[in-house]
């Protein structure tokens, strides 16, 4: 569903991703693993084209994020959010990102109004119910300033999912938490995994990953060094860089 191809992306002189190309198939959890500065964070915003890439491509569901055809080419879009909202690509923050002038129910429907017309009724009953299977009904009427770090990324997160996304992607999104607030997010992750939604997730949440990922992707210095199931990479890693990270960080 997801094709990376070949991408390649440098920041002033310096290569961040080098040839990177892998495959995410619909319904597919996928962890994107490594070292910082590995390229992680990077290569999952030029998934949504919060970055461009220099070199290679890449697709979802058939369609180039940020581009369209013209009689020219294919070319970028100038409304990089409404092609997004099309391609079907939501996003979940380290930092929550929440808007902080608006309640929990006016942050959930901003962007299915907003960015994909819908009828502002019909978009506060679909995040009612939203809200109400995330176990968040009682803060709708909240600001997030009132809410946990925990509560606001669930929200994020129900934020994200509220633009019915074909495509979820997760930047640390456990990392700016209290310890003890981190299972509850984790909790909704692993629901929206059991419920099919394919997500790709920047995270150091290895005991997550093992139960949870299809796949495992293991950066350094831009490159990926190993892919395949949670088993293979950490149970047998044959590899000695992702055996020394993996080692490192349990
Ligand atoms: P971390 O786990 O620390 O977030 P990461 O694996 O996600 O690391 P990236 O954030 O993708 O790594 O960063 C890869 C490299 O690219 C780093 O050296 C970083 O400093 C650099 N970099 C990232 N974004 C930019 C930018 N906008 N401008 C310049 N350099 C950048």
């Amino acid at each position: 569903y997801v094709v990376i191809n070949k991408v390649s992306k440098s920041f002033h002189g310096t290569r961040v991703l080098r040839d990177v190309s892998f495959n995410i198939l619909p319904g597919e959890v996928v962890f994107l693993i490594g070292p910082s500065g590995s390229g992680k964070t990077t290569l999952l915003r030029t998934i949504n084209r919060l970055e461009t890439v220099d070199d290679g491509e890449i697709t979802v569901g058939g369609q180039f994020v940020g581009y369209q055809s013209s009689p020219s080419g294919t070319v970028p879009v100038r409304d990089a959010a409404r092609s997004r909202a099309r391609v079907g690509v939501g996003m979940v923050f380290q930092h929550f990102n929440l808007f902080d002038h608006m309640t929990v129910i006016e942050n959930v429907i901003e962007a299915p109004v907003r960015v994909h017309g819908a009828n502002r009724a019909q978009a506060r009953t679909d995040a009612r119910e939203l809200l109400a299977w995330a176990g968040l009904a009682e803060y709708e009427n909240h600001y997030p300033h009132q809410l946990s770090g925990g509560q606001q990324q669930r929200i994020a997160i129900i934020r994200a999912v509220a633009t019915r996304p074909k495509l979820l992607l997760f930047d640390e999104p456990t990392s700016a938490l209290d310890p003890e607030l981190v299972n509850e997010v984790l909790d909704l992750m692993r629901r929206l995994a059991e419920s099919g939604m394919t997500m790709v997730v920047v995270s150091h949440e290895i005991v997550f990953a093992r139960h949870w990922a299809d796949k495992v992707v293991f950066m350094e210095d831009g490159e990926i060094v190993q892919a395949g199931s949670p088993d293979a990479v950490f149970n047998a890693p044959d590899n000695p860089r992702t055996k020394n990270f993996v080692h490192l960080i349990e």
